[in-house]
Formats: C-alpha cells, sequence, structure tokens
C-alpha cells in the first residue's frame, strides 16, 4: 500500500464531477487501499475522496475513529443518499483547505446506499458527525467544495487557529 499526495484547492480535478465506477476489479480495490492508508498517515481526517489524491472516481474513504481505535471505516463506491433529515450548521474542514474551516449546513441524519470495493451493495443510517463527513465527501465527487456551500465568507470561512486542537472536529 502507498500513501498518496493529497491535492490542494485550486487544483483543478478537485472541481471535476466524477464518473461512476463500472468495473470492481484490482485497479479499484488498490486505489481504496492506499486511499485508506492516506487518510490514516497523519493526515488529521476521518474522509478522503478519491478526486483529492487525483483519481475522478466516485470512491471515498471514512472513518470517524480515524484518531483513536481505527475500527470505523467504511469504503463508498458510488454512494447515493437516499433520505435525509433538515438541515443543521456544522463546522467542518478539508485535507484540500488545511489552513480553513467552515461552517456548512448539513443533514443530521442521513440514509445512504453504496458498493464496497468488491461490488456488494451495503445500506448505512448515519448520523452526526458520520452523516456530515459523507455528504462531505459526496460533494467531492461532484467537484463541489466546502466554499460552495457556505452562506457568508466573513462569518463561515474561519483560519484555523490551532491545527492540532481544530483537527478533531475536521471532517475530511
Ligand atoms: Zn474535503
Amino acid at each position: 500500500m502507498t500513501v498518496l499526495k493529497i491535492l490542494k484547492y485550486p487544483h483543478p480535478i478537485l472541481r471535476i464531477p466524477c464518473p461512476e465506477v463500472l468495473v470492481f476489479d484490482e485497479v479499484l480495490q488498490g486505489l481504496v487501499a492506499d486511499m485508506v492508508e492516506t487518510m490514516y498517515h497523519g493526515t488529521g481526517a476521518v474522509g478522503l475522496a478519491a478526486p483529492q489524491v487525483g483519481q475522478s472516481v466516485r470512491v471515498f474513504v471514512m472513518d470517524t475513529n480515524a484518531y483513536t481505535t481505527r475500527d470505523n471505516l467504511k469504503i463508498m463506491v458510488n454512494p447515493k443518499i437516499i433520505s435525509a433529515s433538515r438541515n443543521k450548521t456544522m463546522r467542518e474542514g478539508c485535507l484540500s483547505f488545511p489552513d480553513y474551516l467552515a461552517n456548512v449546513k448539513r443533514s443530521k441524519r442521513i440514509t445512504v446506499e453504496a458498493f464496497d470495493a468488491l461490488g456488494v451493495l451495503h445500506s448505512y443510517e448515519l448520523k452526526h458527525l458520520e452523516a456530515v463527513c459523507v455528504q462531505h465527501e459526496i460533494d467531492h465527487l461532484d467537484g463541489v467544495l466546502m466554499m460552495d456551500r457556505i452562506e457568508s465568507l466573513k462569518t463561515d470561512w474561519l483560519r484555523r487557529q490551532n491545527t492540532q486542537e481544530e483537527a478533531v472536529d475536521s471532517q475530511d
């Protein structure tokens, strides 16, 4: 497995909507393994989307316990949100914007369907941090970034004060 380079804004690939995965082969499984390795490799992240490592495909990995037990890994290929609750403003970060945090309106609870790396379809009912993370990562797959979701640059786009401390709030 390889730790991949994370692309930062304004790299153009971050703006390209990703096509769906059609073939669940060892190339896909290798990409997923490298993405998991990269997410766990001192990034301070709980999620990572394929375009952030230069691959324009609908794949992301997440683990809201990435900082601690690393026992909540989810791999989502061609994810689709089936239902979502009303929005609430949440604070989030992004590996492609290492110096910033944003206040973004996200659904607190969602149901999402996604394939794993072997092509098996799963359904997840998620809330809080996991729900926010899925919405943030699906945005990446659509070429949408945090700043597209904020209402005001003045109040919702914040420079990180303390990277270590704030990193715990980071979604991705
Ligand atoms: Zn992100």
